[in-house]
């Protein structure tokens, strides 16, 4: 048979050849373009050509041998097609895949209630820097140099001469708000604060408070006291109970701890109140008239209040988390128990 009309022939049956899967297209593959395809073998034909013949026959061999490739390059196409989903192939009545929503941070939680609880008494919210100078956070405070209530607040340098420090409360803030804003003040201060403390179920070397102050003219222990009350009572339920205890810090004066009665033994006796039903929430006192003075407000015309809370105390008496590490150790299964807490 002439050579072009073998090929013509093949021509026919690759044209003919039809499939729309990867199984077809390794078939026509081995078949036309593999080492012992048709493709291959007619090209042995050349070495029976005449030598006048061989350009034409070669053109003609060349151009089958790309009929063959393009024919195999168009049912590798046609197989790819076939294996994506159409439209028509999709159960859109399929129940979808979860979306995982991440939930509020048990701190995060208390915060807000707390800000939300002294908002409705006027406290306007203010924040500060949590790197501080020695001035806004100790001697202003009525802390000089060398006072021995720094010990109790030992923190990290961040730089000596002149100290720059990581706070140690957040009664800087108040000191930045009394240096630019006359009495009536009436803030309260979230935020983070540190402390050169060993890590333990109970210690942190950080944590985070919420102080307020209330200066103006006539502020007395009487207003104090209504204003925690009222605060514990939101926070812990109308039931709660509160009582003071004498105590010392050195921007107050006179200065109080405040319990209130034992939520998990109700006065019997626990571990969370080492059996006195009792259980320490915050310090307070009235605004000392150094402190005061230290930012210019006359302490004969102005008195003032200021307390501070752990916000990881609230928690773990709101929620008996007895562990403060599990706040900051980002673990799934701890956090997603305060899911439903709005
Ligand atoms: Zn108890």
């Amino acid at each position: 048979m002439e050579l072009s009309a073998q090929i013509d022939q093949y021509k026919k049956e690759i044209e003919a050849f039809a499939g729309e899967n990867g199984e077809a297209a390794e078939t026509f593959r081995i078949k036309y373009l593999g080492t012992k395809g048709i493709v291959k073998n007619i090209m042995q034909e050349m070495k029976n050509v005449p030598a006048d013949k061989k350009k034409e026959a070669g053109q003609l061999l060349n151009s089958f041998k790309q009929f063959a490739e393009a024919k195999y390059e168009t049912l590798k196409q046609l197989s790819a097609i076939s294996h994506q989903p159409s439209a028509k192939n999709i159960d859109y009545t399929l129940p979808g895949d979860d979306i995982t929503i991440g939930t509020r941070h048990p701190l995060s939680i208390v915060r807000s209630q707390i800000i939300s609880i002294f908002s409705r008494l006027g406290f306007i919210l203010a924040e500060g820097p949590e790197i501080e100078d020695d001035w806004h956070n100790f001697t202003s405070m009525n802390m000089p140099e060398n006072h021995p209530a720094r010990d109790m607040q030992d923190t990290f340098y961040v730089q000596k001469n002149p100290d720059w420090l990581l706070r140690t409360h957040t009664s800087s803030v108040q000191a930045r708000v009394m240096e630019k804003q006359k009495p009536p003040i009436r803030i309260i201060c979230p935020g983070r604060v540190y402390r050169n403390e060993t890590i333990s179920a109970r210690a942190h070397c950080f944590f985070h408070q919420v102080e307020g102050l209330y200066v103006a003219e006539n502020v007395s222990f009487a207003d104090l006291k209504q204003t925690l009350y009222f605060f514990v009572r939101e926070m812990f339920g109308k039931d709660a109970k509160i009582r003071f205890r004498p105590s010392y810090f050195p921007f107050t004066e006179p200065s109080a701890e405040m319990d209130i009665d034992c939520l998990i033994c109700h006065g019997k006796g626990c571990n969370v109140c080492k059996h006195t039903g009792w259980v320490e929430i915050l310090g307070s006192g009235m605004v000392h008239p150094n402190t005061l003075k230290n930012f210019d407000i006359d302490p004969e015309i102005y008195t003032g209040f200021a307390f501070g809370m752990g916000i990881e105390r609230i928690c773990q008496l709101k929620y008996r988390v007895n562990d403060l590490r599990l706040y900051s150790q980002d673990d799934v299964r701890f956090l997603k128990q305060f899911a439903g807490v709005v």
